[in-house]
């Protein structure tokens, strides 16, 4: 049996232990200091006798992976700890407490996922959630953080965890004795992890990221605490004031004046397809030795409808269509009438490669871009001499 020494005291850097049994890589100590992960938080990351543990494991017997140790049984060792690892984790996972009983008293809520490590923090959970209850969950639990909250552990027999008591799992608990973690009166729940004495030392937490998480649950809510907290509330206030500086609105108005953008945005795009239905409807065409050309450039169409159109111009036989859109890059459309003995792909790259373009397609229908603004003239011009030739 290993005495587990972050039970007791979390904030434990440092401790000296026995080896009790030692296998190729693995070593299993008498007591130790790091955590083996559980619960949803990344195990402990630290050195033995200044060797990296690479892996720590076990629930009676703790056994930590050490490459190359060279130990033996009755060894002496003294095992560090990642302290700024450990440290973060314990904001993280007592941040994780607040945030998850914090929302779970506006909402009905499942958990389905907690991860956390140092890169990144994550809860996953099922229910109705909304950005109002997020923001509203992270001003109490930075409330709480502010106000400072005692973080008490204490084992209680299972058979008197009670409905509306702690939160707790028992389905995923054997022990008959269930740790029981509470912080202040906010927060009670079942949880062998390693925790904070006060929650004020979180120093802030921030939802960063709240995301669709179908099909694992409904929601992702990702988080930070401490100074990367900070400093990322300070970067996306920054950025949200810039964008309503662009936007030409109040900050907290931004919202709404985004909206509106987007609306008249869709309204613009409507109008403009509009104008480029018309614009290619009006398309005649003239007669180019025994063929009917159609050409023309556009600006902005989308390159979808100038396609579907060439195809449907060189529907009735014995025709050909030339058509340029251009947005921030030049596109041509080179379309024949199955009847046409013409290929489209070899007449098209010889048009374009002359402008550092390419393109691509099947004997009767090709496109391809240049980058860049070229004159379409220049284009159709070159396109009409090579079909006055063939
Ligand atoms: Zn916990």
């Amino acid at each position: 049996m290993t005495v587990k020494l972050y039970e007791t005291d979390p904030y434990l850097r440092e401790f000296t232990a026995t080896v009790t049994k030692a296998e190729g890589d693995w070593v299993v100590l008498d007591r130790t200091a790091f955590y083996p992960g559980g619960g949803g938080q990344e195990r402990d990351r630290g050195t033995l006798n200044g060797r990296e543990v690479t892996a720590v494991k076990g629930k009676d017997e703790m056994s930590h992976q050490v490459p190359g140790h060279g130990l033996t049984v009755g060894s002496q060792v003294k095992g560090v700890l990642d302290w700024e690892n450990r440290y973060g984790l314990m904001k993280a996972h007592t941040g994780e407490h607040l945030l998850f009983s914090s929302l779970s008293r506006r909402t009905d809520m499942e958990l389905v996922k907690i991860s956390l490590s140092k890169e990144k923090k994550v809860l996953i959970v099922k229910g109705h959630l909304d950005w109002d209850m997020v923001r509203d969950a992270v001003h109490e639990v930075n409330d709480i953080i502010a106000a400072g909250a005692e973080v008490t552990c204490q084992h209680v027999d299972r058979e008197n965890m009670v409905e509306g008591g702690p939160r707790v799992k028992l389905d995923r608990i054997a022990d008959r004795m269930v740790r029981v973690v509470s912080i202040g009166d906010h927060d009670s729940a079942a949880c062998a992890g390693v925790h904070l004495r006060d929650a004020k030392e979180i120093g802030m937490l921030l939802v960063s990221k709240f995301t669709s998480a179908k099909p694992a649950g409904d929601w992702e809510i990702e988080f930070l605490v401490g100074p990367e907290a900070v400093s990322a509330a300070v970067d996306h206030s920054v950025r949200s004031l810039i964008l309503a500086e662009r936007l030409g609105s109040l900050p907290q108005d931004s919202l709404t004046a985004f909206d509106n953008r987007d609306r008249e945005l869709v309204r613009a795009r409507e109008a403009l397809k509009a104008y480029g239905r018309l614009a290619l409807s009006s398309l005649r065409p003239e007669q180019l030795n025994d063929k009917k050309f159609f050409s023309g450039s556009f600006a902005g169409l989308d390159r979808k409808m100038v396609m579907e159109k060439a195809s449907e111009l060189v529907a009735g036989g014995g025709s050909v269509a030339a058509l340029v859109c251009q947005d921030d890059k030049t596109f041509l459309v080179l379309a024949c009438s199955t009847d046409v003995k013409l290929d489209c792909v070899s007449l098209l790259n010889s048009v374009l490669s002359q402008h550092g373009g390419r393109g691509g397609g099947k004997p009767n229908f090709a496109s391809g871009g240049a980058t860049g603004l070229l004159d379409p003239s220049v284009l159709l011009d070159e396109i009409i001499r090579l079909l006055k030739m063939s």
